[in-house]
């Protein structure tokens, strides 16, 4: 007698993020749960109080540092590539592009194979390992920029845009804002990379990622807290600080500040507008339109799930595409970046 497998939407449903019968567990859960499966450290994916939890090194190093003893009960690290058997599921963890520890999760049950991506990029970012695009027959998208009018900038043009401003106003403090995972050692980088080698001087809130980076051999140059330095001595000199303070209290006492922000949203004008920033920097750590478009190729997977943004777009975009695809609208996700 021949049984048909049964179909990922029958063993795969999102409820508390999406939920896995066959191994009994759930990936980026949105509530405590028994057993977590988490893509990347980011707060909408990662969250505290899980019972056990299955995430690479860097993930699970990022959690303990953010959540401390609440970081989960039992906290099982896998390399990338290693094969896991949770139930009557095989679970692989591969590289996602998007922060550092950050992965796409294979599943493997009953002759399907389903790629729960988390959040990615397409992009080279020298604090992460790229993404490896995984044949499947579902594949599970974010769709943060999931518009066509986001298409994201050459890196390069903006890092330099930085480079420039700080050239024509060698007397200004340039505060850069960027979110503590991942933006903020990108850009290090990514000044490196360009050719920049002064100390850049950190906000307080972000000196334990950047240590907790620079434990996982990303090379980030001189870097300073800039705790305890006169505010004169700050002239010319790059600052980075997490979004919230590139206009409080604390920016005001730093030398006739440029304020920057380093995000994928700056590509919306309004946005930079409504928060003061005077030098937007289109830099993001999700993939922009075209390249989920190029992703949905590369994997070529039959049947498209969308979760986590604009889903409607990119569930268009996939049909025209001739895939199948469906909206997943998980409630929990921010708008991150
Ligand atoms: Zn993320
Ligand atoms: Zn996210």
């Amino acid at each position: 007698m021949h049984v048909t497998p049964p179909k990922p939407r029958e063993w795969l449903k999102t409820t508390t993020g999406i939920y896995c019968e066959p191994g009994d567990f759930h990936i980026d859960p949105t509530a405590p749960v028994d057993r977590a499966v988490i893509t990347h450290g980011h707060g909408d994916h990662a969250r505290p109080n899980n019972r056990h939890v299955l995430a690479t090194d860097g993930t699970l190093a990022i959690m303990r540092a953010r959540f401390g003893k609440e970081a989960g009960g039992q906290l099982q690290s896998a390399a990338y590539g290693e094969r896991i058997r949770i139930g009557e599921v095989d679970i692989t963890l591969v590289p996602a592009g998007h922060v550092l520890g950050s992965a796409q999760i294979v599943l493997e049950y009953r002759g399907s194979r389903v790629v729960v991506s988390g959040d990615y990029k397409r992009r080279p970012d020298a604090t992460c390992a790229p993404f490896e695009p995984q044949p499947c027959d579902v594949f599970i998208t974010e769709a943060t920029f999931g518009l066509p009018v986001f298409r994201h900038p050459p890196d390069r043009h903006e890092i330099d845009k930085l480079l420039h401003s700080l050239r024509l106003f060698p007397e200004r403090c340039h505060v850069i804002g960027v979110y503590a995972l991942g933006k903020c050692q990108r850009v290090l980088t990514m000044l490196r990379d360009r050719g920049y080698h002064e100390p850049v001087y950190l906000h307080g809130a972000l000196i334990t990622l950047c240590d907790l980076y620079c434990a996982h051999g990303v090379d980030l140059g001189p870097v300073l807290p800039c705790a305890g330095v006169p505010p004169a001595a700050l002239k010319g000199r790059i600052v980075l600080a997490p979004p919230g303070a590139t206009n409080d209290r604390w920016a005001r006492k730093l030398p006739d500040v440029v304020v920057g922000m380093a995000s994928g949203w700056m590509r919306v004008r309004q946005r930079a507008k409504a928060r003061g920033v005077e030098l937007p920097l289109v830099i993001s750590d999700h993939a922009d339109w075209d390249e989920l478009i190029a992703t949905l190729e590369d994997v070529g997977a039959p049947e498209i799930w969308v979760t986590h943004g604009r889903e409607e777009a990119l569930v268009h975009q996939a049909r025209l595409m001739g895939l199948r695809a469906r909206a997943l609208s998980i409630a929990g996700f921010e708008e991150e970046d």
